[in-house]
């Protein structure tokens, strides 16, 4: 019997990877993507081949069209129709107050964060609806908790972008509940990623963990523990859920 595919944006590093690993022993065939960093992504394509998964890497940006199409093209040639997307990718900048921010640096934000997102989502559903010819599916968007929150002095322009993915999941779910397609949100509190790095902040979990309830960061497989369940058919009925992975925060 072939396994069942999945679809894995920014599986290269941090929760991807960590998504990646638990899909191969879950008993999934991967596509993943990266767009940096073809390095680390072989080194996860390895250790999830280690577990028996047939594993195929795509370089995508996925605030490109074309990329985010050759990449789905590229996941239905080579191991099938994915049955479920990990919309993982998600970028920040400097940390910062809104005012110093450049147009730049919000375009970037929200390209990749939204845009990105709203693509992947699409062409999931072109592909996995019933009423297109295709066998259902779900969709889990990685959001934040930022997005309940704001990020202020930090990345605002993030956090709204978080909110978008928030609002996507909730319209979406209603779009796609009557043509197979469940479609779901989690949003990580702070874990342990190279994410803080790219906002300036190698160690901002250590600043950040006595505000969190449980007192300390989440670890990758812990939210992948929740994506892959919401992936599975063992959520066959949760759809247009947004589901906090944050310790408590
Ligand atoms: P990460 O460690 O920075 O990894 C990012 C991944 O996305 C890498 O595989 C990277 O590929 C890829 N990527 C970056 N820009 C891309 C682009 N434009 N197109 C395609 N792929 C791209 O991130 P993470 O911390 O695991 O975060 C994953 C998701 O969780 C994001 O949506 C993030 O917003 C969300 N989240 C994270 C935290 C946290 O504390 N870590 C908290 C809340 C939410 P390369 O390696 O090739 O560059």
């Amino acid at each position: 019997m072939s396994r069942p595919v999945i679809l894995i944006t920014g599986g290269s590093r941090g929760i991807g990877a960590a998504c990646a690993e638990q899909a191969a022993r879950s008993g999934y065939d991967i596509c993943f993507s990266y767009v940096s960093n073809p390095g680390a992504a072989d080194l996860v394509k390895a250790s999830c081949e280690s577990h028996g998964a047939k594993v195929v890497t795509a370089k995508a940006d996925v605030s490109s069209e074309d990329d985010v199409l050759a990449m789905f093209d590229t996941c239905e040639k080579e191991l099938g129709v994915p049955v479920a997307l990990v919309n993982n990718v998600g970028v920040l900048g400097q940390q910062g107050k809104l005012v110093d921010f450049t147009a730049e640096r919000i375009a970037w934000v929200v390209d990749v964060n939204v845009t990105g997102a709203l693509l992947c989502m699409r062409e999931a559903a072109r592909r996995m609806s019933t009423d297109r010819g295709g066998a259902g599916g779900s969709i889990v968007n990685v959001s934040s908790k930022a997005s309940t929150l704001g990020s202020p002095f930090e990345y605002v322009d993030y956090a709204a972008t978080k909110g978008a993915v928030d609002s996507a999941t909730i319209g979406l779910a209603k779009e796609l509940g009557p043509v197979g397609v469940r479609v779901n949100c989690v949003r990580p509190g702070p874990i342990h990623t190279d994410i803080h790095a790219s906002g300036g902040e190698p160690n901002r979990i250590d600043r950040v963990a006595p505000a969190i309830p449980m007192g300390r960061g989440g670890e990758p497989a812990e939210v992948a523990n929740m994506i892959l369940w919401l992936s599975s058919d063992e959520a066959s009925y949760v759809s247009g859920a947004l589901i906090d992975v944050a310790g408590g925060r």
